[in-house]
């Protein structure tokens, strides 16, 4: 029997509605939703490969448990959970709740129901030993709030802007980063059609920078001296919003003398880019009068994330650019509750770091972004009062992904207990004591919130509007299969331990366990639409209302938008004093040649997708070492030579090939690919890990804890050994 379902796609965050073919249960295509009216029918290749992703021949089909041999056999989901609620328990009893970890990796954004759930099991046992993300991938956007402030009332709407500005950003391929990731390519075509103004910064010509007015490609990890030199330019001619400044803004005076030394020459000599270029881009952006500046994940993972971040909300806030009283408020929400949407900044908290739990390593704590992650591996490896036992992976693989491999390595080694759970033996899967199988994104129903949730992480993110759409179970797990939903994962340890979990406010019936979409209501109680009106939509809606718009601010409101924080403009020193680079080192390092960034494959998502025979066959199995023309032939290589890429820590290999749009000195590669070192050999087939490239504990922010994950100092070389195919 065949039939057609609507739902939306999980593989990535855009969350695209797409029109599913089903055959006896079974997916079998997918097609977008050209009835949708926020995403018109948009879908790209990875989408269209639900079908091979669920049906995929090496998919696990039931938990897996490891014996003392190291192999690993089926048990059923339940005698998985027995077994583990069991062992946490004592773990617990013998260690306290702080023995036991949890790592929610990028992909509970797509489960939310899994997510809250393994929130409220780690509230339930007492442990804050909650790694995320969050502290690897952008902790710089949190960061910089905590230090700016919030402005209430949201920023402007990118379908409002006359000029945009990506730094690091490349939304066409990754769709993130400020263009909203919501057919994002038609949203640019049509913003340019009407007159949108782009402006682009990165170390490679990208896919998003090709269609900019203004393109400045500098060196990797300079980030923060141009926008320093453009925040100099507007204050020097005088284009900011005086009556918003005004009105709103403290710290004008220290940021002034923070930026001096920033001249537009100062920014060309040392960012390798055209002083003409950084005036250009300034007076472009100012003159808007709309549009907003958006950073990437890669200037985030680069030194000093956290202030390349507070200048872009600088920039922002210099010119004006948040929703001011009495215009629309672009997205009110819709599965989560109306929000104040006053024309006002938030009070700041009292601290952005150092506050929360406290590692037992490098002098680092919680901070905005949350815990930090790359004190994980340390924390298990670290013997004594605290040390971490056990570690619970929900949606993410850490071996892929955690920076500094090697000592991930150990540590997940190091474990008296490792579980995950992951649809096959991922590199990390292969490091645990237990792998639950779960349902992937057809078989299980889901909702958008998280997409609004975005709204609260950076600059444009989130909906641009008040978006939503509720996706049911259109397919069956395949025939025989022993697959939960994480949510379930985490609902039968706690019943097994005698917990009580709250989600999200609704306290959780123990005895009578809950179906998915009572789940579901859970999470988007006190929504401004609810859930049951969001269903009767099955191609989504935007719910909108024109008459929420910005409220004014209150009376007595004392609060202002900082651009003078004490710590960022003595940052901003500190990076006028630094000695400009010639060769890819920090001060201090030995010379290196290159400086390696971080990017985003069109046909992957992060380590996922990597197996699906239609995906890597448009490209190529690996993660290429993309590097300039001009690079390979001063070093003797050719596009398919084996390349031995060394930083300070270690060496791995990579495969070059060659890339006009990086800028010569730079090597562009995507991050969270490759294995465990003993399979290195397989480079051609499964790619290198960037990560191990990485050292936690040098070079690392105090705030946040996050290493350079981008714009690493490397060399690089003709491996010796070309490990042909
Ligand atoms: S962009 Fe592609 S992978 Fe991401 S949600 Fe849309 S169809 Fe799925």
């Amino acid at each position: 029997m065949t039939s057609e379902r609507l739902t939306f796609c999980r593989f990535c965050h855009a969350f695209c509605p797409i029109r599913v073919t089903v055959e006896n249960g079974r997916a079998v295509k997918i097609i977008g939703d050209k009835d949708n009216s926020m995403y018109h029918g948009f879908t790209c290749r990875k989408g269209r490969e639900l079908p091979a992703q669920h049906a995929h021949p090496e998919r696990l089909l039931h938990s897996v448990e490891r014996h003392s041999d190291g192999s690993y056999r089926a048990i059923t989901s339940a005698q998985a959970i027995d077994a583990i609620a069991r062992r946490l328990s004592a773990i617990i009893d013998e260690h306290g709740p702080r023995s036991v970890a949890m790592y929610t990796g990028t992909f509970t954004h797509h489960y939310p129901s899994g997510t809250a759930f393994a929130m409220a099991f780690m509230a339930a046992i007492g442990s804050p030993m909650l790694f995320s993300p969050s502290t690897i991938d952008q902790p710089g956007k949190p960061m910089a709030v905590a230090f700016h402030g919030r402005w209430n009332a949201g920023p402007t709407a990118f379908h409002d802007a006359d000029t945009w500005m990506l730094v690091g950003a490349n939304p066409l391929v990754s769709m993130w980063g400020g263009i909203p990731q919501f057919n994002p390519a038609k949203r640019l075509h049509d913003a340019r059609k009407r007159g949108l103004k782009l402006i682009v910064i990165d170390p490679r010509r990208s896919e998003v920078a090709q269609k900019a007015e203004v393109f400045l490609q500098p060196k990797p990890g300079e980030d923060p001296t141009i926008l320093a030199g453009m925040v100099r330019v507007i204050l020097s001619e005088g284009l900011i919003d005086e009556a918003f400044a005004d009105e709103h803004v403290e710290g004008l005076a220290a940021l002034r003398a923070a930026v001096e030394p920033y001249t537009a020459d100062y920014v060309a000599a040392r960012a390798d880019v055209f002083a003409t270029d950084v005036v250009k881009a300034a007076r472009l952006f100012a003159a808007g009068p709309k549009g907003m500046v958006s950073c990437g994940t890669g200037p985030n993972m680069a030194p000093r994330g956290t202030l390349t971040e507070y200048l872009v909300l600088v920039l922002n806030t210099l010119c004006g650019r948040w929703v001011k009283e009495g215009e629309p408020i672009p997205n009110p929400f819709a599965l989560m509750p109306e929000g104040e949407n006053k024309a006002q900044p938030e009070p700041r908290p009292e601290k952005a770091y150092g506050f929360g739990e406290t590692m037992r390593v490098r002098g680092l704590a919680t901070s905005a972004a949350g815990v930090p992650t790359a004190a994980a591996a340390e924390e298990i490896l670290l013997n004594g009062e605290g040390q971490v036992r056990a570690l619970l992976t929900v949606g993410g693989n850490p071996m892929a992904a955690w920076p500094d491999q090697l000592r991930t390595f150990d540590a997940m080694k190091s474990l008296a207990l490792g579980v995950t759970l992951d649809i096959k033996m991922s590199a990390t899967a292969k490091l645990c004591d237990y792998v639950i199988a779960p349902k992937l994104s057809l078989e299980s129903p889901s909702i958008t919130k998280p997409n609004e949730a975005l709204t609260f992480y950076g600059v444009s993110p989130g909906y641009p509007e008040p978006y939503a759409q509720y996706g049911p179970v259109v397919a069956e797990p395949p025939a025989g299969a022993d697959v939960i939903e994480e949510w379930e994962f985490f609902y039968g340890l706690a019943q097994r331990m005698g917990l009580e979990l709250n989600v999200e406010g609704t306290v959780v019936d123990m005895v009578n366990k809950p179906t998915s979409d009572e789940v579901l209501e859970m999470l988007t109680r006190g929504s401004r639409i609810p859930l049951s009106e969001v269903k009767k939509h099955p191609h989504g809606h935007i719910f909108s209302d024109p008459s929420i718009v910005a409220k004014p601010k209150d009376d007595d409101w004392v609060h202002r938008l900082d651009v003078g924080a004490a710590e960022m403009m003595a940052e901003l020193d500190e990076v006028a004093e630094e000695a400009f680079y010639e060769h890819g080192g920090y001060d201090g390092d030995p010379v290196f040649s290159h400086r390696l960034i971080s990017r985003r494959m069109k046909d992957v998502y992060n380590s996922n997708g990597r197996d699906l025979d239609k995906l890597v066959r448009q490209n190529s199995s690996y993660n290429p070492a993309f590097m300039n023309p001009a690079d390979l032939e001063a070093l003797n290589l050719v596009a398919g030579d084996v390349v031995e890429i060394t930083s300070n820590r270690t060496s791995i290999y990579g495969i070059v090939e060659e890339a006009p749009d990086v800028r010569p000195g730079a090597i562009s590669m995507a991050h969270a690919w490759g294995d465990a070192p003993e399979h290195d050999t397989s480079v051609r087939f499964i790619g290198s890990n960037t990560g191990r490239l990485v050292d936690n504990t040098r070079r690392f922010d105090p705030r946040s804890g996050i290493p350079i994950m981008s714009a690493i100092p490397v060399n690089v070389r003709k491996a010796d050994n070309q490990l042909d195919a």
